[in-house]
């Protein structure tokens, strides 16, 4: 038996309707459930308010916000328990804190996961890592390079400053949907590769492999240590 079989399919990137994903928890949950992943992490926004675009996101429900994260959080427990018994799936509570600019060298997005407390997202990258820290959460830097499609908003910040901030990210999207970012200049990090889902067809994408127990401990540390780790194009 190669090591392969005993991996476990893992996503730690996926949105609900509690931000702007367009499946509930609940459709969300069963979709990877019924596709037989191992472990998943819901990620919803968390966006900072300190601007126009965050104010605007803030304002049509696009992000988990202070006075409705612990209904989040409540909720995705309530899930994870549902998921374990139907599915046999671990489900992480994570957050993707989303740093919101109109220049894309200051803007950066972050998963939170294992999360138990909010982190507003206007607290400076300093502040939120070592929230993070203290939460003992796992802190993956998302989509961090340029991105070939022009829709999305490029999130440059914690790539552009790695010298000041790599000490603080336990992992970096090394793949993030259909894109694949530059092997060779993160060869040296912590990789993981995940869906960003937002639709059904996100289920078919980037996804990550860990050799490790089925609970959160064991596969924070498998990030962590990033040995028995490997990316797959999940496909239909
Ligand atoms: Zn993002
Ligand atoms: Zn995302």
């Amino acid at each position: 038996m190669g090591i392969i079989s005993t991996m476990m399919l893992c996503d730690f990137h996926i949105h609900t309707t509690f931000s702007d994903g367009s499946l509930d928890m609940r459709t969300t949950i069963d979709l990877f459930g019924q596709a037989g992943f191992d472990v998943i992490a819901i990620t919803d926004h968390v966006v900072n308010g300190d601007n126009s675009i965050g104010k605007f996101a803030r304002t049509f429900n696009l992000s988990v916000r202070g006075d409705n994260f612990d209904d989040y959080l409540a909720t995705i427990r309530q899930e994870a328990v549902r998921a374990r018994e139907k599915y046999g799936m671990l489900v992480i509570p994570g957050v993707e804190i989303s740093k919101n600019y109109i220049s894309r060298e200051r803007s950066a997005h972050l998963l939170l996961l294992d999360i138990k407390e909010f982190v507003p997202a206007c607290l400076d990258y300093e502040e939120i890592f070592l929230d993070a820290k203290r939460q003992n959460a796992l802190t993956v830097a998302c989509h961090p390079h340029n991105t070939p499609d022009l829709m999305n908003k490029d999130t440059l910040f914690l790539w552009k400053n790695r010298d000041k901030y790599a000490k603080y990210i336990d992992a970096w999207e090394i793949a993030n949907r259909d894109d694949v970012f530059n092997v060779i200049s993160l060869k040296k990090y912590n990789y993981i590769a995940n869906s960003d889902f937002h639709k059904a067809r996100h289920l078919y994408s980037w996804k990550t492999l860990l050799n490790c127990d089925k609970n959160v401990d064991a596969v924070k540390n498998c990030i962590r240590h990033n040995k028995g780790v490997a990316i797959t194009l999940f496909r239909n």
